[in-house]
């Protein structure tokens, strides 16, 4: 029998960034137990490096601004594939989540008059992003700790004990999820200092682990984003949908090569800062897309009034929604008309006082002078695309953030649905704070309506933990395989073969990249003991990424067309018919112990309710719906 630390807990929020924190912070008010789990250190999470701001229609900017035309920019930004119950709860819910957090002892920038600033972020059109900085991610995750540790004192108070209803498991990861006939029962994993195994019998889990960056080779993501929220949700029976939109920010760095990938915010160009290529020309003008032709300013002198004078000039097109401007800069890129390093130029040093630029954006100033001995306050950036971010995720019920697995939630960047094909800058973080709550609400309602508790079968732990340590035992048949040499395989061919711009032949070698690594990973072997052993927790990551690089390709392969995140060369079009298509990834236990066979299936999505069809011109709407779907509209020809 497996040796095994066993803890009882009401619900189990697996992840310590914006979402998992929400969600203890709900599950908790509500009465609960609760026990946060995460594989770094508490408060290292992606939800710190958050740098441009968090999206609501507070108005305090403009006063035009409400949760309709956030909605409007959402659903267009997603490219109308958006769960619009979803994106309708998220603009109407964030700005009182971000209002919140000020109750919580947040303290974003002021206006001049003393209310939250907010700034512009491409897609969205006003200036709507609550921001500390370009630090902004750092105060959502500071302010949610300091609300944690007060409840923690309230709690103390009560019974003596600080962790009597939270209690953080920091650097622990969970390996898997048990069930019990169908229901959620608890959770597996591992301390990463020591090895030992450590089991959560709980009848509620909540998934906030991130995205699946690390799955791709230049990624703005760090090393925790291996897919294991979506991995682990995969096999206790859960959907993921939207897996072939993943979405590549425009600006990377490019240079030099250690460094390549990490982000330069959408908050330089917010600020006014302008892409350019090696002839000097701000190029983003040629590149606006025909559905939003109209939207954006046609010449350089307008853009540059947008920017004090949004009332009557148009936005400029350097922000444009992130999927436009990274196949524009890649299209420049191929063209002959990139910077040295293969990547644009992203000036703001001529278009901003030096003393500005620093107070602005002191992250970036720090980041290019540390890194890559570039002064932005004198001279432009390079940058290039990088995968930054998966729009794909857990299947959820928008209004509980449930998955379809008894017990199981889901929220942040592992869940789907929210974004469709693509995120807008600055809709993550109102995300988080939007369904953190909601999940963490689904999760403890759930158990206070348990009759009964599921129970975790002694066998799955056993299951979990061989798993587990399968690379510390190989099959012994004489081959043995290194995880660094199967990750960078893997990295290289999503990167070079399913990345930004796709096509068919492409995808399919990368399908059989995919089924090659998936037999090499049964002989993964690693060396030495359990204690902090990284070769063996990338062993251990490994499974997952396979499974979620396998989503993302399949799924890809199958949307014969082009939207948002996903780009297909041989498919260039936006296609009508495909539009309220949703492509649902689910696992079977095939005949690979390790890595369970993936399917897709194709999934219609519930039409828009009226109400929210009529926020939008009729002439908007033709260029994504079919005709047919829009005889309901009020503009519709009878
Ligand atoms: P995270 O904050 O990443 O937290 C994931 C947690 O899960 C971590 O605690 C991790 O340790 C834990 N975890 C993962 N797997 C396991 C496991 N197996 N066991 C235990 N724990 C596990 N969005 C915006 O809206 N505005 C911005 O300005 C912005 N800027 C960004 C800048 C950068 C550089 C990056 C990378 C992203 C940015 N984003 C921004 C996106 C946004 O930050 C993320 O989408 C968001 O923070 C994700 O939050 P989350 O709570 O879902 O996950």
């Amino acid at each position: 029998m497996t040796e095994v630390e066993r803890l009882n807990y009401d619900v189990v929020v697996i992840g310590a960034g914006g979402a998992g924190l929400r969600a203890v912070i709900e599950a908790r008010e509500r009465g609960f137990s609760v026990a946060v789990v995460c594989k770094s250190l508490f408060g290292k999470a992606h939800t710190v490096m958050a740098e441009g701001g968090c999206a609501a229609s507070m108005g305090n900017a403009n006063s035009n601004d409400n949760w309709q035309v956030h909605f409007r920019d959402t659903m267009r930004g997603g490219k109308f594939l958006n769960n619009w119950r979803m994106a309708e709860l998220h603009a109407k819910e964030a700005p009182d989540r971000v209002w919140e957090l000020e109750t919580y002892g947040a303290l974003f920038d002021r206006t001049k008059d003393g209310r939250i600033s907010q700034r512009n972020f491409g897609g969205h059109t006003y200036p709507r992003l609550a921001h500390v900085g370009d630090r902004t991610g750092l105060e959502l995750i500071r302010t949610m700790q300091q609300k944690i540790v007060s409840l923690q004192q309230e709690d103390f108070k009560e019974t003596g004990d600080y962790e009597a209803r939270i209690k953080v498991f920091a650097e622990c990861t969970i390996t898997e999820l048990l069930t019990d006939d169908g229901r959620i029962s608890g959770a597996f994993g591992y301390w990463r200092e020591s090895g030992r195994f450590i089991l959560f019998e709980s009848p509620a889990v909540v998934l906030a682990t991130g995205g699946i960056g690390k799955s791709f080779k230049v990624t703005s993501n760090s090393w925790e984003y291996t897919g294991d929220g979506h991995a682990l949700a995969l096999r206790a029976g859960a959907t993921l949908i939207n897996m072939e939109f993943v979405q590549f920010h425009p600006t990377g760095m490019v240079w030099p090569p250690s460094v390549k990938g990490i982000l330069v915010t959408e908050g330089v160009r917010g600020d006014g800062g302008v892409l350019k290529n090696t002839e000097d020309k701000r190029f983003m003008f040629e590149y606006v897309p025909d559905v939003f032709k109209g939207q954006y300013a046609d010449s350089e002198e307008e853009a540059d009034r947008w920017y004090t004078d949004q009332e009557k000039n148009r936005r400029t097109p350097d922000l444009l929604p992130r999927d436009e401007v990274a196949r524009a800069i890649n299209s420049e890129v191929k063209a002959g008309r990139g910077s040295p390093h293969g990547g644009v130029f992203l000036d703001i040093a001529s278009r901003l006082p030096a003393e500005e630029i620093r107070k602005r954006l002191p992250s970036m100033y720090h980041q290019f002078k540390e890194l890559a001995d570039v002064d932005i306050t004198k001279e432009p950036m390079e940058v290039g695309p990088t995968c930054h971010y998966v729009m794909g995720g857990i299947e959820v019920d928008p209004d509980t953030a449930s998955s379809s697995v008894p017990g199981l939630f889901a929220a942040g960047e592992c869940s789907g649905g929210m974004h469709g094909s693509n995120r807008l800058g600055g809709n993550s973080l109102s995300d988080l704070l939007v369904f953190g709550r909601r999940a963490g609400l689904g999760a403890a309602s759930y158990v206070a309506e348990l009759k009964e508790r599921p129970k975790v079968s002694q066998s799955d732990v056993d299951a979990a933990a061989a798993m587990a340590l399968a690379p510390f035992d190989p099959p012994g048949d004489g081959v043995e395989e290194n995880p660094y040499s199967l990750h960078t395989e893997l990295q290289q061919s999503m990167n070079d073969l399913v990345g930004i711009i796709r096509k068919a032949e492409e995808i399919e070698r990368a399908l059989e990249k995919l089924g090659e690594l998936r037999e090499r990973i049964k002989r993964v072997t690693v060396e030495g003991h359990r204690q902090f052993n990284p070769g063996w927790h990338l062993a251990v990551d490994l499974r997952n990424m396979l499974m979620v690089s396998e989503c993302v390709a399949r799924a890809a392969l199958t949307r014969t067309e082009s939207r948002g995140g996903h780009t297909r060369d041989d498919h260039p079009g936006m296609d009508p018919q495909w539009r309220n298509k949703l492509l649902v990834c689910s696992a079977t236990p095939g005949d690979n112990p390790v890595v369970p066979d993936i399917g897709v299936t194709v999934k219609t999505q519930i039409p828009l309710r009226q109400d929210l069809l009529e926020l939008f011109e009729l002439s908007e709407l033709g260029k994504y719906y079919t005709d047919e779907e829009l005889a309901s509209h009020p503009g519709s020809p009878a």
